[in-house]
C-alpha cells in the first residue's frame, strides 16, 4: 500500500464516508444514483467539491427563491444568533416569530398562525385541525396529489404515484376524486359535485394542492376546479385546505395558488420557500373561525417557532416583498416556453408545460436519473428529475442564465431514447 492509499483507506475524505453512512432522499445504500458533493453556493450557483459551478434548476426543492447566500438573509441569521438560537415555544414567546406570523397573517387573511418545523407536519397540522374542528376524521383530495411523506400526510399523496403499497396497512382510507384536468370541462365540475355529495356527510375536510400538483406529477389544473371545491365545502360544511407549501410566495405567478381562482381557504400550509431556502420551517394557518371552534390545538413541535428559522423566514418575505417577483417570475415564464419550445419535438417527450417559473418536460417513460444528469451537468446545470419528469423551478435571481437551464433541459430530453 502506497502513502497516499493508505492515507485514503485510514482517513478516508468526508464524500468516501457519504457512501458508508448516510441515507439520501427516496435512496437505498448506498445509494444507486450517485450523489455529488457541494462545497459552497451562491447566487444561483453551486460549487462542487472538484470545482465545477453548476447553475442550480431546482431552487433545493422549490425552495432557495433568492438564491443563496444572499447577505440580507445571512446578516438575519447572524443578527439573530447572537439573541438566542432557540427557546421552546410553550409558555415562552419571541418578537421573530410573532413578527412572522403578523406577516404572514396580511399575506394570507388568514390570522391563525402555527408554526411547524417541516412541510409534513405543517400538513399533519392542517388535518387534526380539520378532525378537532368537525369531529369527523375523512378527508376527500384528488388523485396526482402529493402532501409530505408522515402517515396522515402519504394517506392523501396520490394512491398509485404515492407510497400506498409499501403502507397500505398503516393508511387511513380517504377519498379520491379523479385527477383534475389542465383545461376546463365541465364534465370534471360534475365529477366533483357527485363525489362530494356521495361522501359529504362523512368528510371533515377536502385537502388540495391549488392549481399546480407538485411532486405527484407537475399537472397544472384549471382554477375553476378550485372555485367549485370552495363551494362546494361551503355548501355541505366542510373545510377547505390549501397546501401552498409548493405553490407559495410566487411560484406559480400569483402570490398563492389560491390567487388564480380567487378564493380563500380556511386552512393553508406554507413551507419549502418560506425561508428563502435557508432551513426548514413550515406554517399552517387557520380563520379565526376555525381556531375558535378548535379550542386546544393538540400539537406542539420542540422546535416549535424556531427564532433562527422564524429571524429568516421574516427577512425572506421582506426581501420578496421588495423584489420585483411578479416581473421575474413572468420574465421566467417567457423564458421557458421559449426555452423549452424545441423540446417538445424530441421523440421521446410527451409533453411540454410551463406555469409561473415552472418548466416541466414530459417524457412517455420513465428517465434514467443518473444519466439525465450527467447530460444536465456537462451543461453546467444542476437538476432532479423524477418519474417522467425533467422540470426547472429556478430562484427568481436566474436572470439571463435561466438560457443555460433550458439549453440543458432540451439537450436532456432529445438524449433519451424514446425506445428505451
Ligand atoms: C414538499 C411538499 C410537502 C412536504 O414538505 P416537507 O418540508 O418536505 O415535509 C407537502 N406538500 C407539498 C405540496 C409539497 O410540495
Amino acid at each position: 500500500m502506497g502513502r497516499g492509499e493508505r492515507d485514503r483507506v485510514l482517513n478516508p475524505s468526508w464524500e468516501a464516508l457519504d457512501r458508508e453512512h448516510v441515507w439520501h432522499p427516496y435512496a437505498a445504500v448506498p445509494p444507486a444514483v450517485p450523489v455529488h458533493p457541494v462545497s459552497r453556493a451562491d447566487g444561483v450557483r453551486l460549487t462542487l467539491t472538484d470545482g465545477r459551478r453548476l447553475v442550480d434548476g431546482m431552487s433545493s426543492w422549490w425552495a432557495a427563491i433568492h438564491g443563496y447566500n444572499h447577505p440580507r438573509l445571512n446578516r438575519a441569521l447572524t443578527d439573530q444568533l447572537g439573541d438566542m438560537a432557540h427557546v421552546m415555544f410553550g409558555g415562552l414567546t419571541h418578537e421573530p416569530a410573532v413578527r412572522l406570523a403578523r406577516t404572514l397573517a396580511e399575506m394570507t387573511g388568514l390570522p391563525r398562525v402555527f408554526l411547524a418545523d417541516s412541510g409534513s407536519v405543517a400538513v399533519e397540522v392542517a388535518i387534526k385541525m380539520a378532525f378537532q374542528f368537525t369531529g369527523r376524521s375523512r378527508l376527500l383530495t384528488v388523485r396526482g396529489g402529493y402532501h409530505g411523506d408522515t402517515f396522515g400526510a402519504m394517506a392523501v399523496c396520490d394512491p398509485v404515484n404515492g407510497m400506498h403499497h409499501l403502507f397500505s396497512g398503516a393508511l387511513p382510507k380517504h377519498v379520491f376524486a379523479d385527477r383534475p384536468p389542465a383545461a376546463f370541462d365541465d364534465d370534471y365540475l360534475t365529477h366533483l359535485d357527485e363525489t362530494v355529495a356521495a361522501h359529504a356527510d362523512e368528510l371533515a375536510a377536502i385537502i388540495v394542492e391549488p392549481v399546480v400538483q407538485g411532486a405527484g406529477g407537475m399537472h397544472f389544473y384549471h382554477p375553476a376546479y378550485l372555485r367549485r371545491l370552495r363551494e362546494l365545502a361551503d355548501g355541505y360544511g366542510l373545510l377547505l385546505i390549501a397546501d401552498e407549501i409548493a405553490t407559495g410566495f410566487g411560484r406559480t405567478g400569483e402570490l398563492f395558488g389560491c390567487d388564480h381562482a380567487g378564493i380563500r381557504p380556511d386552512i393553508m400550509c406554507l413551507g419549502k420557500a418560506l425561508t428563502g431556502g435557508y432551513m426548514s420551517l413550515a406554517a399552517t394557518l387557520c380563520t379565526e373561525r376555525v381556531a375558535e371552534g378548535i379550542g386546544t390545538l393538540m400539537h406542539g413541535p420542540t422546535f416549535m417557532g424556531n427564532p433562527l428559522a422564524s429571524a429568516v423566514a421574516g427577512a425572506s418575505l421582506d426581501l420578496l416583498a421588495e423584489r420585483p417577483w411578479r416581473r421575474e417570475v413572468a420574465l421566467i415564464e417567457e423564458g421557458l416556453t421559449r426555452g423549452l419550445a424545441e423540446a417538445a419535438k424530441a421523440p421521446g417527450v410527451k409533453d411540454v408545460r410551463v406555469l409561473g417559473a415552472i418548466g416541466v418536460v414530459e417524457t412517455h417513460e420513465p428517465v434514467d436519473v443518473g444519466r439525465v444528469q450527467d447530460v444536465v451537468m456537462e451543461h453546467g446545470v444542476w437538476l432532479r428529475p423524477f418519474g417522467r419528469l425533467i422540470y426547472t423551478m429556478p430562484p427568481y435571481s436566474i436572470g439571463d442564465d435561466l438560457g443555460l437551464i433550458t439549453t440543458a433541459m432540451t439537450a436532456a430530453a432529445f438524449s433519451i431514447d424514446p425506445r428505451a
